[in-house]
């Protein structure tokens, strides 16, 4: 747990659930170091998940309104929320699964009509909690518990999913790039209107374990190898970009 950022920890939880190896910690560090720099009031904001491990992130970990909510709906909880008060800073930390396969309206919708709220997505590309099912984020071919011979369906690009509906910010970092995830989460949290951050984030337990990716230290080896730079891709040919994943801000309105 980020023992740096006590002062915005509940003090009666001493270690997180996560497993060794995931990248939930990291990220949970970099949503705190944001919240840090900006300076904003915790007092002000409400912290929105659903189910899943990262739906675990802000609940119970954050000293702040929190509210775990039913699977794939913790964006209807928020924009309740910010419907009765508007003045709250509303961040939602949950996962693919949980946002974008279960919940996966509902995020189409929110970007469309450009709730002012900031949405970050921890994509493991699995259903990690509920027991390693195929997700809408599943690369194809990767196994999972209900695809053990390999998913035959192509996975959705979060970022170009909510781009297209309209969202406000939009940007992709993994818990490798904590920096980089630190500063996306800030622009985020500091604009009006819809904010989209995909934060990659491995599941060793899930996905590394089923897809053979070695030890935690090697999935994490693995997915810092597969970045590129959204300003290369047009360098790249077809090829080269095979198993690559791109990074960078693709809305920034
Ligand atoms: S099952 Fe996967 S996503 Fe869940 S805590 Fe373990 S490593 Fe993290």
């Amino acid at each position: 747990m980020a023992r740096d950022m006590d002062a915005y920890l509940r003090q009666e939880i001493q270690s997180t659930p996560f497993c060794p190896g995931c990248g939930h910690g990291i990220l949970m560090g970099a949503i705190l170091r944001a919240i840090d720099g900006l300076g904003l009031p915790m007092e002000k904001m409400l912290f929105v998940s659903g189910i899943g491990c990262a739906a675990w992130i802000p609940s119970p970990h954050f000293k702040a309104d929190t509210l775990h909510t039913l699977h794939g709906r913790a964006i209807a909880f928020a924009t309740g929320a910010k419907l009765y008060n508007p003045e709250l800073i509303t961040l939602v930390v949950s996962g693919d699964g949980d946002l974008s396969s279960i919940g996966g309206n509902h995020l189409i919708h929110a970007a469309r009509r450009n709730l002012d709220m900031t949405v970050i997505c921890a994509n493991n590309m699995i259903y990690g909690m509920t027991g390693g099912q195929v997700a809408s984020t599943t690369p194809l071919g990767a196994q999972s518990s209900t695809t053990p011979w390999g998913n035959e369906e192509p996975p959705f690009d979060l970022c170009r999913l909510v781009a297209s509906a309209g969202a406000r910010y939009v940007a992709r970092y993994a818990v490798v790039q904590p920096l980089l995830l630190q500063r996306a989460i800030q622009k985020g949290l500091k604009k009006r209107g819809f904010s989209f951050i995909e934060a990659l984030s491995p599941c060793p337990t899930q996905f590394g374990r089923r897809n053979k990716m070695g030890d935690a230290a090697e999935v994490l080896k693995g997915l810092q190898a597969s970045l590129v730079s959204r300003k290369h891709v047009s360098k790249m040919s077809q090829e080269e970009l095979r198993d690559k994943v791109v990074y960078g801000e693709f809305v920034d309105g």
